[in-house]
């Protein structure tokens, strides 16, 4: 069972043998926002961050854990300053616009982002990425933009939703898929992992909004936690006209995104249920009797989907998603 009694403060202290530090440090930084995507997230075209850190502060969060995501000034030795230092880009929107315009960005697959949560940023610089978009001739936009997120993606929702109207992809797949993460329902366990991101009932009413404009949301179950009510959330997707989603366990010692050690230490003396194959299969076997064996993916597979969302089940995908659209048009 999961231990409630847990706060932020006790399972920081726990990992690091420290008090969490009072605040987040934001500073500048020069880097550009936009680079070749490569490693884990090589299926796409571009990786864009609009800062360098995250705010967020998840515990669990695997960026720390690998040396080449993060410099060490973000992270600290252990991992401890992850979620306490942040440097947001400089002059991030005008980047934007002067790549668009320039058509470096036209046909391309952008992924926003695997090591920072797009939505941690203030929300007058996505808004202003979202109107650049829909500001742009139809021939320079991007193929496709997959928003990371865990945070609350849907203050953007209707600009997001003008432009996917607007935007026909070479594919004829979405030109906007949110890959949104949501690994339990349990708010204890939020609140004691994830220091500054939504609750599991501002996530659910971020992916209804979502989906009420049309848009493709994959509900991303990662890190997979406890549940209370797995299968009734995944009844509430299917109603949604979710056609698919992706899952991901906790990692140990796999070829790339590893759960920190610290945090896997700490599930090994708090939960190590999380971490048991045995339970892992059966609640790899809810998932696939639910929402179907080729609709539930997972690893590498689950990830490379996001570039084309839409080729993983046409059939079903075009019944799901038009609807939605129709009732909005
Ligand atoms: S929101 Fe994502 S990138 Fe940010 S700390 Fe949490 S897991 Fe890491």
């Amino acid at each position: 069972m999961p231990n409630a009694a847990m706060t932020y403060d006790d399972v920081y202290r726990h990992l690091y043998h420290q008090n969490t530090p009072t605040e987040v440090h934001y500073g500048q930084s020069e880097s550009v926002i936009l680079r070749p995507a490569r490693g884990f997230v090589d299926g796409f075209d571009l990786t864009m961050q609009t800062q360098v850190g995250c705010p967020a502060g998840c515990l669990f969060c695997y960026v720390p854990a690998g040396r080449m995501l993060t410099p060490a000034a973000m992270r600290g030795e252990m991992g401890e300053r992850w979620g306490f230092e942040v440097r947001r880009k400089i002059d991030a929107v005008g980047q934007f616009e002067a790549h668009l315009k320039r058509g470096d960005l036209a046909g391309k697959t952008i992924y926003w982002s695997g090591v920072t949560d797009p939505y941690a940023a203030p929300a007058g610089e996505t808004r202003a990425i979202w109107e650049q978009l829909n500001a742009a001739a139809t021939h320079l936009r991007p193929r496709r933009i997959i928003v990371q997120t865990r945070f609350r993606p849907d203050r953007d929702a209707l600009l997001m939703h003008r432009y996917e109207l607007s935007t026909l992809t070479l594919d004829e797949g979405p030109a906007v898929v949110i890959s949104y993460s949501i690994g339990t329902d349990h708010d204890d366990l939020i609140r004691a992992w994830e220091r500054a991101t939504p609750l599991f009932d501002q996530r659910m009413k971020a992916i209804e909004t979502l989906r009420e404009a049309g848009l493709w949301v994959v509900p991303t179950l990662s890190p997979f936690g406890l549940w209370n009510n797995l299968a009734g959330t995944l009844r509430r997707f299917q109603q949604l006209n979710i056609p698919y989603l992706t899952y991901l366990f906790f990692k140990r010692e796999t070829h790339s995104a590893n759960t920190p050690a610290p945090f896997i230490r700490f599930l090994e003396q708090n939960h190590p249920l999380l971490l048991d194959r045995q339970w892992q299969q059966s609640q790899r076997r809810v998932l696939e009797a639910i929402y179907g064996e080729d609709r539930a993916l997972f690893g590498k597979p689950a990830f490379a989907s996001l570039a084309a969302p839409h080729q993983v089940d046409k059939e079903y995908l075009s019944l799901g998603l038009l609807e939605t659209e129709h009732d909005l048009a």
